[in-house]
């Protein structure tokens, strides 16, 4: 947070007009800053007395020896624990073992999840802190920002880390703006680097043609949003070793921006491709956007979701969230049938570790035979339609 001495102002007032956000106002004749400052730093240099101050984002060296532990967010719907939280708990376990045995900390925000806390215990994390509040029931970005700010700022972690979902990107740059440390999203790979106990964080760059390595060389917590199903969940114990430790905070005090009116829930019957077990994707080979319906029934037909090229996706036969890829989703599903898609290099980069692939192409040559387990040289909408009709057979 920007600081005000209250000794210093003079109460000239040059600092509220200079203030981008409204964050700034006068409160008996000195200046005050409000909870919509985003460090900018724009009144600071306005200010003629120096009364204002920007937080030192800058740690000396030396310094970064106090920050221990790791970090993970759990994020929850409707009380239930998301699958990214059990990848992030995996991961953060072992990059609390690279930095010399340090705790592993989960942070929970939310109500009335006493049992989903108790199956919690059961993984490999040392501490669950958890925020409880009816408000926290529903994701409320600008609530959970300040809520896990807080929190991160009494825990002084070396390392914090959240999933790249929807929640997650949407609400923890706010979280990295509030602790004063920089965030890297979407990464794909995370080591710890022994020494210095840097995070060597990695994420695909300029849109998947190079993967970018950067390291918070100066801010604690090291921030990172982590992309989904690219490491394996955490295994549950017998035993339920983790300590729940309540912290209470005071949400009344909070002055947000944001209400959560309603929450629209997802079209019945679609499944997200990155939860799906089996994914029937299509590419241009299909021929036209009508026959997605086609690939749409096949889905549905064997319990999965649907998934596309980034090419059918640019030519608007089908909507991105479908994407599979570099610049789309990644996903690991035990079964993934290809329909008509080359196999580019920036598609196999989302889809190569799926525990079975089948493919069809007309073209014998086509790359992504060299990752298939199963290949089926011919027309696309011909399998399509013989699939379908063997489905509804064999269920009748
Ligand atoms: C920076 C960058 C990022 C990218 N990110 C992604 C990404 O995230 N995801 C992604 O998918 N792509 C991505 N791409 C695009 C990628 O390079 C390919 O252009 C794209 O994947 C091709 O899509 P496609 O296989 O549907 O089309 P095409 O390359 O046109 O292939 C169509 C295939 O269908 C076959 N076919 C044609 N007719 C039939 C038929 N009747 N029956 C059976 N088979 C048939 C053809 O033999 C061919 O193999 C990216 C590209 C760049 C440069």
């Amino acid at each position: 947070m920007i600081t005000i001495d209250k000794d210093t102002c003079i109460g000239c007032e040059k600092c509220i007009p200079a203030c981008p956000f409204g964050a700034l106002e006068m409160v008996e004749g000195k200046a005050e800053v409000n909870q919509n400052c985003t460090f900018c730093g724009a009144c600071v240099e306005i200010c003629p007395v120096d009364a204002i101050t920007k937080p030192k984002l800058h740690l000396e060296s030396e310094d970064l020896s106090h920050f221990k532990g790791v970090g993970i967010f759990v994020e929850q719907k409707n009380g239930v624990i998301q699958p990214i939280s059990y990848e992030l708990g995996e991961l953060g376990r072992r990059l609390a073992e690279q930095s010399g045995g340090e705790k592993l900390y989960a942070f929970v925000l939310g109500n009335s999840m006493k049992e989903e806390l108790d199956n919690l215990k059961r993984y490999p994390v040392d501490e669950i802190i958890y925020v409880e509040h009816p408000e926290l029931e529903k994701f409320n970005p600008d609530l959970y920002a300040d809520v896990l700010a807080g929190c991160l700022k009494k825990y002084s972690l070396n390392i914090f880390l959240a999933g790249a979902s929807t929640i997650g990107r949407s609400f923890i740059p706010k979280v990295a703006a509030k602790v004063g440390t920089g965030l890297t999203a979407d990464c794909t790979d995370l080591e710890v680097e022994q020494e210095e106990r840097h995070l060597i964080q990695t994420r695909p760059a300029f849109g998947g043609n190079l993967m970018a390595v950067i390291k918070t060389a100066r801010h604690r917590p090291q921030m990172a949003t982590v992309r989904h199903k690219v490491f394996p969940m955490a295994e549950p114990s017998q035993e339920k070793s983790a300590k729940i430790v309540p912290i209470s905070f005071p949400l009344e005090k909070l002055h947000l921006k944001q209400k959560v009116l309603e929450v629209v829930e997802e079209v019945e019957g679609m499944i997200q491709i990155e939860e799906a077990d089996i994914i029937v994707t299509g590419g241009r080979g299909i021929g036209k956007p009508e026959n997605f319906e086609e690939l749409e029934e096949l889905a549905r037909l064997l319990g999965g979701a649907v998934g596309a090229t980034r090419a059918t996706v640019d030519a608007e036969w089908i909507g991105y969230h479908h994407q599979v890829g570099q610049t789309g989703k990644t996903v690991t599903p035990k079964l993934y049938i290809a329909i008509g898609a080359s196999g580019a290099v920036q598609h196999l980069a989302g889809m190569k570790t799926s525990k079975t692939i089948v493919a069809v192409n007309k073209d014998p040559d086509a790359p992504i035979f060299n990752v298939a387990h199963y290949a089926i040289v011919g027309d696309a909408m011909t399998f399509v339609r013989e699939m379908v009709s063997q489905l509804k057979k064999s269920a009748e």
